[in-house]
């Protein structure tokens, strides 16, 4: 069932966390939709411009579609994730999404407002509701590119001007997460005292954590054990950190690396493995059955496991 995140949202407010994962391919929405609804635990469905760009919006939405007919208890909102203009726009008008990001956050305050400002009242129309950002994360992702001296923690003097004058639903911040693999090189991790801040301004608002992948070191080593060259000083989240994030109103948790990372690990082994074997579809189960035990973990962390069963409609 395809609802909207509001509803997700006011569920889990202070108690558990929805995880949030990025789908380019097949496999990666037949693992998320398979495990959502075995773990009985609401999702988030993320579409990036590149993802578009790579399989086409409406091959995308078939896959979702599809994916909801053969997992008829998932429960899930389609969301557009770091959103410009013309994605933000083109995704309004096609009535697929519940839930857009649009990421001004590169600009001047003033600049994100207006950038913002505009999405919301278009999204609004149509019930979609509208996350922004607030503060630079570093990392690489996609399209995406800051150096770590270019991110800048979220102000939390600014964030109540910000949601104010924007009318937005959600707020990412930057708290310490970064996208890519390699994050936290400065070892500071999430930053809880600006956390505690944002909330005491924004009580009862949704805050969603960017670059949430742990980055297992274990799966760095499978990888670089079968032929990978990944710096080892790749690190993430810790489990830890994240569960604690909950309880200052982080709703959302971004995850695309950790799935990247499966896919690379499962697609090396195989091919270090097997030489001699050539068929796409033998790596593609193993993966989807990886992605699989992988999301039924982090619904557990994020405590997401049973709560479909608790919601009402
Ligand atoms: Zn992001």
């Amino acid at each position: 069932m395809q609802i909207s995140p509001k509803i997700l949202f006011e569920h889990c407010y202070g108690k558990y966390a929805i995880a949030a994962v990025n789908v380019f391919t097949m496999e990666q929405v037949h693992g998320l939709f398979s495990s959502g609804e075995k773990a009985n635990a609401p999702f988030m469905v993320q579409i990036t411009p590149a993802a578009r760009n790579y399989a086409h919006p409406e091959m995308l939405m078939a896959m979702i579609t599809a994916a909801s007919k053969i997992y008829p208890k998932a429960v899930y909102s389609v969301h557009m994730d770091h959103g410009d203009e013309e994605h933000a726009f083109n995704a309004i008008q096609s009535n697929d999404y519940d839930s857009i990001m649009i990421d001004a956050s590169h600009d001047s305050f003033k600049g994100n407002v207006k950038r913002t400002r505009a999405v919301v009242e278009e999204a609004h129309k149509k019930n979609i509701v509208v996350e922004a950002e607030l503060g630079v994360l570093s990392g690489v992702e996609d399209d995406l590119s800051v150096d770590e001296k270019h991110a800048k923690y979220t102000q939390p003097s600014e964030v109540q001007e910000f949601v104010e004058l924007t009318g937005c639903d959600s707020l990412a911040v930057a708290v310490g997460t970064s996208h890519g693999a390699y994050k936290f090189s400065g070892g500071d991790g999430i930053q809880f005292k600006i956390l505690e801040e944002i909330q005491r301004r924004l009580p009862k608002f949704p805050i969603v954590l960017h670059g949430g992948s742990a980055v297992n070191l274990e799966e760095i080593d499978r990888i670089n054990k079968a032929g990978g060259h990944l710096n080892e000083g790749a690190s993430g989240v810790s489990p830890e950190e994240i569960v604690k994030s909950i309880a200052y109103g982080v709703c959302k948790i971004n995850i695309a690396t950790d799935t990247r990372l499966l896919w690379t690990r499962v697609h090396r082994e195989f091919f270090r493995d097997t030489p001699e074997l050539f068929d796409p579809v033998i790596p593609g189960k193993t993966y989807m059955a990886e992605y699989e035990k992988f999301m039924l973990e982090k619904f557990d962390l994020l405590g997401a496991t049973g709560k479909v069963s608790d919601m009402k409609f």
